[in-house]
């Protein structure tokens, strides 16, 4: 299982996020719903586990 773990801008709350597909290293933040913030915020990626 891949997953990245994300924190949101907004809220500050880290969450992890399952994904199908490899993270580009250039990658460093992602637009994408916060589950806390219930509205599309932007994220830093935190760490990518494999
Ligand atoms: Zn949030």
């Amino acid at each position: 299982m891949t997953y990245w773990i994300l924190r949101c801008r907004s809220c500050r709350k880290e969450w992890k996020l399952n994904v199908s597909y490899p993270l580009k290293k250039e990658f460093t933040k992602l637009y994408h719903y916060c589950p806390f913030c219930r509205k599309n915020t932007f994220h830093d990626i935190i760490e990518y586990v494999e």
